[in-house]
């Protein structure tokens, strides 16, 4: 049966060829300089290919939330210089995303040469996927890439409006971009059983739409973090002074109510007397939750529970921290899961969302993972079975 897939910049011919890349460079910024550079290092495959083609690479990035104000903080220079570093050869930084400047250095680039766009958001235009501003960013064009699987979610100039306002200009996924795709699409319409989801983190107005999709399709969901203390006080139970969503109380008993004992909630948690890395600090049953306290961490016996339900499990997707894993004290719980999908040897795991990313890097797991998705609120989305507004406008291919 013939299946269609997004084209990638492995089907088309790219040498000599000027290529606009949208990469994800959203990256932390201290001092000057990049914080983490895992965003970067996740773009270099698609770079490298282009570069072995013999294609001229023009990049493009948001880096986080610039006002004309504070633009100086949010300038892509540090960016370019951890590139320069990771690639071994120079990169061209421009001072403006679209301009005469740009227009000019794009005509004397080389086969082989690397240029990169000053923040995309320094342009008004970025957000309000301004047809202008992607006529101009598609005029640097012969070819367009998107490998920002992370801002995909979003339909700004960069992300959709190049290729919406040309729509004969090829429009392909990159190496990253594919891979997510395949591994959230597998998720998504193919997990291997039994698949089990573990859900928590702090936003649950976020996760409901995941949640309810994700509960038509797993076979277990296992909810801690902020997102479980709704349940356990939907169900009835006093919360005391834990992070709460008021709001979402009627539809986490309905939920309740819908999914049966697909959902598992915590059975013991560690509560504290303050948010605080040194607050005292102690495990008790759901049912006996001080008033005084709240919830920071899923307790040793609910971790067991949750561990019995994984050891079986084919396919497992993961967003969000079990507990306030930014203490130390209360990240044993978050790190106990982690340990636990490490060692599933026979399952697909897959983890998504920004924290839940960072506590699997910081408990040193990452690279036993299946996969970890760069993207937070693009994989929630994609999840969700929404069609993301920088995916859907990608050329596709007909497969046998
Ligand atoms: P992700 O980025 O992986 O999608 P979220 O942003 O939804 O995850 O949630 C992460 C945040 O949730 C972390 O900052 C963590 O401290 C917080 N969190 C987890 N459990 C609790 C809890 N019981 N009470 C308060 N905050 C919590
Ligand atoms: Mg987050």
């Amino acid at each position: 049966m013939a299946t269609r897939r997004k084209k990638t910049v492995r089907d088309v011919d790219v040498s000599g060829k000027r290529v606009l890349v949208r990469v994800d460079f959203n990256v932390p910024i201290q001092d000057g300089t990049v914080a983490d550079d895992t965003r970067i290092r996740a773009a270099l495959p698609t770079i490298r290919h282009l570069l072995e083609q013999n294609a001229k690479v023009i990049l493009m990035s948001h880096l986080g939330r610039p006002t004309p104000e504070n633009r100086d903080r949010f300038t892509m220079g540090p960016v370019a210089k951890r590139l320069e570093t990771l690639l071994g050869k120079p990169v061209t930084k421009m001072d403006a995303v679209v301009g005469p400047e740009v227009d000019e250095a794009v005509a004397h680039m080389a086969p082989g040469d690397v240029l990169l766009l000053e923040n995309t958001r320094f342009e008004p235009g970025e957000k309000k996927n301004d047809p202008e501003l992607a006529r101009r960013l598609a005029a640097l064009a012969d070819l367009y890439v998107n490998d920002a699987f992370g801002s995909a979610h979003r339909a700004h100039a960069s992300t959709t409006g190049v290729k919406q306002v040309r729509p004969d200009l090829p429009a392909v996924a990159g190496f990253l971009m594919e891979r997510e795709l395949e591994m959230l699409g597998r998720v998504l319409s193919a997990p291997q059983r039994p698949f089990v989801v573990v859900l928590g983190g702090a936003k649950i107005a976020d996760k409901i739409g995941v949640l309810r999709r994700l509960l038509q399709t797993a076979d277990a969901i296992l909810i801690g973090g902020g997102m479980a203390n709704t349940f356990l006080k939907a169900k009835g139970l006093d919360v005391g002074r834990s992070l709460v969503d008021e709001e979402a109380t009627d539809l986490a008993r309905q939920l309740l109510e819908q999914a049966g004992d697909k959902l598992r909630l915590p059975v013991d948690v560690v509560v504290a007397d303050r948010f605080a890395p040194d607050a005292e600090a102690h495990v008790v049953d759901v049912a006996h939750i001080p008033p005084d306290h709240m919830v920071v961490d899923i307790g040793p016996r609910t971790v067991q529970a949750f561990t019995d339900v994984l050891s079986s499990a084919r396919t497992v997707f993961w967003n969000g921290p079990m507990g306030v894993f930014e203490f130390p004290r209360f990240a044993e719980g978050t790190f106990a899961i982690a340990r636990v999908l490490a060692g599933l040897n026979q399952a697909i795991t897959v983890v998504g969302g920004g924290d839940s990313a960072a506590a699997v890097r910081q408990a040193g797991l990452a690279d036993r993972m299946t996969h970890v998705s760069t993207g937070g609120g693009a994989s929630l989305e994609f999840l969700e079975g929404k069609t993301l507004p920088g995916v859907a406008v990608l050329d596709e291919i007909e497969e046998e």
